[in-house]
């Protein structure tokens, strides 16, 4: 009864608790409800799992629960908010990795009296799964600094994958025809998968690593459901397609918002790190960007009704949510009307701006998306980009010659002032020298953002 009913009814209401909690994952108002349902589903699975009675060791397996617990909560709350890349790209890498081993596994269980189908949904996951994992790991050295960050290439790359891809392909062919033995066939995937995960990944440069974890995060979803075929087992194979699906369509949107298609990423190599241009302003007198303190610009907040705040990377380095979500309340006190700009690559992981604010209680009503808000620069009385570069940088909307042309920018520019909130005239991201510092309506406000945006809030308070 509990074999044949139980477990699967269990496993059927996990999926639906999964399905659930991916629904309300997406509004940020119910997400935090989200991840609680699917964290439900996630029990339920478990204890399915635990029923099952060709269970060999309950010792080994909760003593992989403890260690695995402690390790992941001990690494998420050491984490900073800046490396939460590279932490997912590791969280993937040994999703990858765990689907290679248990379809492995699984296949010199069951060798001598495999069927076809079963064979080839291990392969799969091996394939899907050891690309996965060394995928994973050289995209967490290339953010964490451990290799070179730049495109690493040679001639002939993509011919040697293309190879060995094909490798697998005529090893599968001929061990299903009985010409070679299945175990060899394994062990060539295994190692090829491994070398593939490699090989794919370092071509491609530090910048489009978030992209290529979303990817990653994808094919772990997928080496996940071929395992679930491997098992037999429909809760694996609807929260792996879950995963897969929901991989891919973030890949999608991040690729939109940078104005590249997934092929550009994965097979061009450049990434913006190999564009660097460096900023000529300094050889050319007549671009000079002006500066103003804090304090000099009382007179222009005081004017102003409405105002619009453009988060970018640097608020997250600098932490200065908490101080952005104060410089809304005075600025509200006084009337203004102030709402926040939201472009979807800003930062450096898809929703980092809106974590963030959210983390400062900052009401999602005022968080715009860029289509929403592009049409009201024109009538805000100052826009204050804070530690955002490339998302503001006009050469994407003309210098066909930038890497950043063609992405949808946030028009902050049309507004009547506009502040600029960071430490240098250094770059962003991709590396190139941002017109926008140097129009007669912008004003650079140097300085950590954390500490600039404190003494507007001191020097308002105080207006
Ligand atoms: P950005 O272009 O990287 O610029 C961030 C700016 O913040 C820098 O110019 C830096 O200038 C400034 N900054 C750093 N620390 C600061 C601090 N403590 N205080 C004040 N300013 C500080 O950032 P963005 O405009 O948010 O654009 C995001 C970029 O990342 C885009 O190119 C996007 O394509 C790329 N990207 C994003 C994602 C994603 O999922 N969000 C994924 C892949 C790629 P200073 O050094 O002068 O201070």
């Amino acid at each position: 009864m509990i074999q044949s009913l139980i477990i699967p009814v269990l496993y059927l209401l996990s999926a639906v608790f999964f399905i659930l909690g991916l629904k309300l994952l997406s509004h940020p108002k119910s997400a935090p409800r989200g991840n609680f349902v699917a964290a439900i589903g996630m029990f339920i699975a478990i204890l399915a799992t635990l029923l099952n009675n060709k269970i060999l060791s309950y010792e080994l397996i909760f003593s992989g629960i403890i260690i695995g617990a402690l390790i992941g909560s001990i690494a998420a709350r050491r984490v900073k908010m800046t490396s939460i890349p590279q932490l997912v790209a590791l969280f993937n890498g040994f999703g990858g990795g765990a689907s290679l081993l248990v379809a492995s596994a699984e296949f010199y269980r069951i060798e001598n009296t495999i069927e076809i189908f079963i064979f080839c949904a291990v392969l799969l996951s091996i394939f899907i799964g050891g690309i996965t994992l060394t995928g994973s790991i050289i995209a967490f050295a290339k953010l964490q600094g451990i290799i070179r960050g730049s495109a690493i290439r040679f001639k002939g790359q993509n011919l040697l994958n293309a190879l060995l891809f094909l490798l697998i392909i005529v090893g599968a062919f001929l061990a299903i025809n009985e010409r070679v033995d299945f175990s060899t066939v394994i062990i060539l995937s295994i190692s090829i998968s491994l070398i593939l995960g490699y090989l794919g990944v370092i071509p491609i440069g530090g910048a489009d690593m978030p992209v290529v974890i979303s990817l990653l995060n994808s094919f772990s979803g997928l080496a996940a459901a071929t395992t679930g075929f491997v098992l037999v087992n429909n809760s694996l194979i609807i929260s792996g397609s879950l995963v897969g699906a929901s991989g891919i369509i973030l890949t999608n949107i991040m690729c939109k918002g940078m104005n590249r298609t997934i092929w550009n990423v994965l097979f061009t190599g450049l990434g913006f790190n190999d564009k660097i241009n460096q900023s000529s302003s300094e050889n050319d007198p007549s671009r000079i960007a002006k500066s103003y303190e804090p304090e000099d610009t009382v007179v222009i907040f005081e004017n102003a009704k409405k105002i619009i705040i453009v988060p970018g990377y640097g608020m997250a380095v600098a932490q200065a949510q908490q101080v952005v979500s104060e410089l809304e309340k005075v600025l509200e006190s006084k009337g203004v009307n102030v709402k926040y700009a939201i472009h979807p690559v800003a930062g450096r992981m898809p929703g980092h701006m809106n974590v963030l604010l959210a983390e400062a209680n900052i009401s999602y009503d005022k968080l715009y998306d860029i289509d929403d808000i592009n049409p009201e620069f024109e009538q805000a009385d100052i826009a204050i980009v804070i530690g955002a570069n490339d998302v503001v940088n006009p050469a994407a909307r003309h210098d066909q010659s930038s890497p950043l042309f063609g992405m949808p920018i946030l028009d902050v520019d049309k507004s009547q002032t506009v502040f600029i909130l960071k430490r240098s005239m250094n770059p962003g991201f991709a590396g190139i020298e941002n017109q926008l510092f140097f129009n007669d309506n912008s004003i650079m406000l140097f300085g950590d953002a954390k500490e600039t945006v404190s003494r507007l809030v001191s020097e308002l308070k105080q207006a």
